[in-house]
Order: C-alpha cells, then structure tokens, then sequence
C-alpha cells in the first residue's frame, strides 16, 4: 500500500512525472523493497503508480532500486528523474556505480538457490570440496551447504562434492545440509536433473553410510 501521506495529490494529473530522483524530503515512507524507512535526505527513487486514491509515487532507496530494479532505475536516469525533484539532489551517483550493486545482487540471489541439491557439472573446472579431486565436466555433483566464517559472522556457503563424497562431506561438522532429510531436500530442490539418474544418485549416496 502507498504512504498517503507522502504521494502526490489524489487525482491523476498529467503533470506527475514517471519518476522523481530526490533526497527524501521527510522519514516517514518506507522503501517498497526493503520496507525500511528512508531516512530524510536519503537519496530516494519515486516510481508513480495508479493506487486506489489516484496516482502517486511508491518510493525506493536508490542502493534497493538499483538492486531490484534497475531497468525502471536506467529509465529514471534516462530521463534524468532528478529534475523532477523539488530541489535537485547534488550527489547523484553514476548509474554505473549502482549497476555494480545489481551485478552483486543478482549474484547473491543465485547464491541463495536452496540447497542441498544435484546437478550436471558445466565446466570440468570446480574441485571436489572433500577428496580435491576435479568434478568432471557434465558428471553429477552435489552441492550441499558448509558453515564458514566471514568477520563474525557464520554463513553457510554452497560446495560441490562428488555423489561418492557426499556420505562423508555430509558427516563434517561444518556441513549444515540435514543427512536425513538429504533424498526428500535433493528431490525436491535439483530441477531439471533426468529423475532416474536422480534416484541412482540417491541410491548411491544412501548406499555409502
Ligand atoms: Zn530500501
Ligand atoms: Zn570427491
């Protein structure tokens, strides 16, 4: 739902520009993609919309349009958005410097691919995190998850073991992927693998304990 007291006027006016770049000209909307608030100042991205009252403008943290939505971002800079501002913001940053946050957020949402899962290998170059072994190209691995350390915190990080491997990877304390439930997990997160060989790696990996 829109901030009512933040969107511009309550019927459509031809004059509402598409979008509006600005530093925010009080805290109270929250960013429609983080739903924090954004703070005063803070460089924020308005996208106008239709809502139930009339137009208005939804609004975004600039850092959260350019990680969510960079092609409406690209148009705003297109069409130099900031000039729709009531006071033109000075410290823009370059669309570049913002796509490079896209580029690392579509990565970090690969990343988060729900693991533990099987799948074909694609380059013949990636090491068997258990034996070191290299995972041969379009040979099945499993990747499952293994907690490391960055600064304080514990994140877990997928790896990529062969089936043979996996009993044993999966009996490392630093493995978060749940043996038990490792054939349901498997079956439900590898789409696209052929089911039989799904069920022989299964079989496979079952066989090893
Ligand atoms: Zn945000
Ligand atoms: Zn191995």
């Amino acid at each position: 739902m829109m901030s009512e007291k933040e969107t511009t006027g309550a019927k459509a006016d031809a004059e509402m520009p598409a979008y509006i770049i600005e530093a925010a000209r009080s805290g109270r909307a929250k960013c429609k993609t983080c739903r924090k608030p954004i703070a005063k100042d803070a460089l924020r991205l308005g996208v106008m919309v239709e809502g139930p009252f009339g137009y208005g403008h939804m609004w975004y943290h600039l850092v959260c349009a350019a990680k969510r939505l960079f092609d409406r971002l690209e148009e705003a800079y297109a069409q130099k958005a900031w000039e729709n501002a009531k006071d033109v913001p000075e410290d823009i940053p370059p669309l570049e410097v913002l796509a490079v946050l896209k580029v690392e957020a579509d990565k970090k949402r690969a990343e988060k691919r729900n693991l533990p899962y099987v799948e074909l290998d694609p380059s013949g170059r990636a090491r068997c995190k258990h034996c070191d072994e290299l995972i041969e190209r379009g040979s099945v691995r499993v990747v499952i998850g293994r907690s490391v350390e960055f600064g304080q915190q514990i994140r877990t990080t997928p790896i990529n073991i062969h089936p043979g491997c996996a009993a044993d990877a999966l009996q490392s304390p630093d493995s978060t992927t749940e043996p038990d439930s490792l054939a349901d997990d498997l079956r439900e997160n590898s789409k696209g693998v052929d089911s039989e060989l799904l069920d022989a790696v299964i079989h496979e990996i079952g066989s090893l304990y």
